[in-house]
C-alpha cells in the first residue's frame, strides 16, 4: 500500500484574549469566570479594552487589575488618547504599571459621540504614534498597536494607513493586532503589503467569533469590515436559533483560523465579548491543550502548557 504523505507537524498556535470592562457586578462575575476558563488554554496575554472617551477609565483599570489577580496571566491594558491631556493619559499608564501591568495596547480611540470626528485634547496626544512615544518615556512597557487590513475609515489611502502603522512601530510598538475581518485573503493580502513596505513586526489577526449576527453586522458596518455574501447566507436567520448560531459561528471562526494557519499564522487575538464558549471551542479546534479543571488556575495552566 502507498505510504501516507509525510506528516508535517503543525506549528503551535498561540492565543490572546480580549475582554471589555464589565458594567455590573453580575457582568463582572461572568467576566472573571470566562477569564479563568480561558486561562486554562495558556494565553500569551489577556487584554482589557478602554471605553470611548476614557469613559471606562476606572472600570478598565479595576477590571485589568482584577484580571492580574484572577488569572495570573500577563495582562495588557488598552489606553486611548481621547478627551484627556498627556498628563492624564500618562497617569493611567503609571497606574497600570503600579498594578503589575507591563503591556499596553496603545490607541488613539474615537470621539465619545458616535459619528463625530476625533478631535485631540488641546494638551493631549494627537494620535496613537504620539501615545506610543509618550509611553516609552514613562516605563519599559511592551506596546501593541492597532492595524487595519481593510484600511482605517479615516485614512487618506491604504498606503497612508500603512505608513501610519510603520510610524507606530518606529515609535516603539513591537506588535500590531488587527481589526477583525471575515475572509482569510483580507488578512493575508494586508500581511503581504505590510511585508512589502518593510514592516517586520508581528501582525496578529484579530478574530471575532460572532456571538450575535445583528450585532456583528453593526460592528462590521462601523469599522468597514466586509462580510461576503456567502457568509451572510450562512448567518441568515441564525439569531432566531441561538444553539445553532453558536455551532455555525464557531465553525466559521475555526475555518478562518485553519486557513490562516496553513499560511503560517501562529498567533490569534480573540475578541471574546466576555464569553467563554466560542473562544474555548476555537482554542480546542486550534489544538491547544486545556489544563484540567483541577489545575485550572492560570499559573498552573501556563506551566502545564509550557511543560
Ligand atoms: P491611529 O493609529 O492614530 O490612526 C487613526 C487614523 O489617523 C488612521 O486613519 C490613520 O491612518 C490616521 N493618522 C494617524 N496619524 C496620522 C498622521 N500623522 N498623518 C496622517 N494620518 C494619520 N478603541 C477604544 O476606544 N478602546 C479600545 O480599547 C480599543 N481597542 C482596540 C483594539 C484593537 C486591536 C483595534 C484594532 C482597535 C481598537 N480600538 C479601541 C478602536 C480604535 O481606537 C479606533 O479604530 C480608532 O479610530 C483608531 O485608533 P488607532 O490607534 O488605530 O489610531
Amino acid at each position: 500500500t502507498d505510504s501516507p504523505s509525510p506528516i508535517v507537524p503543525p506549528a503551535t498556535a498561540r492565543v490572546s484574549f480580549e475582554f471589555f470592562p464589565p458594567r455590573s457586578d453580575e457582568a463582572e462575575k461572568t467576566l472573571m469566570g470566562t477569564a479563568q476558563k480561558l486561562a486554562a488554554f495558556g494565553p500569551e496575554f489577556v487584554s482589557m479594552t478602554y471605553g470611548a472617551g476614557g469613559s471606562t477609565r476606572e472600570r478598565s483599570l479595576q477590571a485589568a487589575a482584577a484580571l492580574v489577580r484572577a488569572t495570573g496571566t500577563p495582562v495588557a491594558g488598552h489606553l486611548t488618547c481621547v478627551g484627556a491631556s498627556r498628563e492624564e493619559v500618562n497617569a493611567v499608564a503609571r497606574a497600570y504599571w503600579d498594578c503589575g501591568i507591563r503591556h499596553i495596547v496603545a490607541l488613539r480611540g474615537d470621539a465619545a459621540e458616535p459619528g463625530s470626528a476625533f478631535t485631540p485634547h488641546p494638551a493631549g496626544y494627537r494620535n496613537a504614534a504620539e501615545l506610543v512615544a509618550g509611553l516609552r518615556a514613562i516605563a519599559p512597557f511592551e506596546i501593541s498597536v492597532a492595524a487595519y487590513p481593510e484600511t482605517h475609515p479615516e485614512a487618506a489611502s491604504p498606503q497612508a494607513d500603512l505608513d501610519n502603522l510603520r510610524r507606530k512601530l518606529d515609535a516603539g510598538a513591537t506588535r500590531a493586532i488587527t481589526q477583525f475581518f471575515f475572509t482569510p485573503e483580507t488578512f493575508l493580502r494586508f500581511r503581504d503589503k505590510a511585508a512589502g513596505a518593510g514592516i517586520t513586526a508581528p501582525i496578529v489577526p484579530g478574530i471575532l467569533p460572532i456571538a450575535n449576527v445583528a450585532q456583528a453586522r453593526r460592528f462590521a458596518a462601523q469599522c468597514g469590515a466586509h462580510m461576503p455574501p456567502e457568509l451572510l447566507r450562512q448567518l441568515d436567520g441564525l439569531d432566531a436559533d441561538p444553539p445553532l448560531r453558536a455551532e455555525v459561528t464557531t465553525a466559521i471562526a475555526a475555518q478562518l483560523c485553519a486557513t490562516l494557519r496553513r499560511h503560517g499564522v501562529e498567533d490569534f487575538h480573540i475578541y471574546t465579548l466576555n464569553r467563554a464558549l466560542s473562544s474555548a471551542a476555537l482554542c480546542r479546534l486550534l489544538g491547544l491543550p486545556a489544563a484540567s479543571a483541577a489545575q485550572s488556575t492560570a499559573g498552573r495552566a501556563r506551566q502545564v502548557v509550557q511543560a
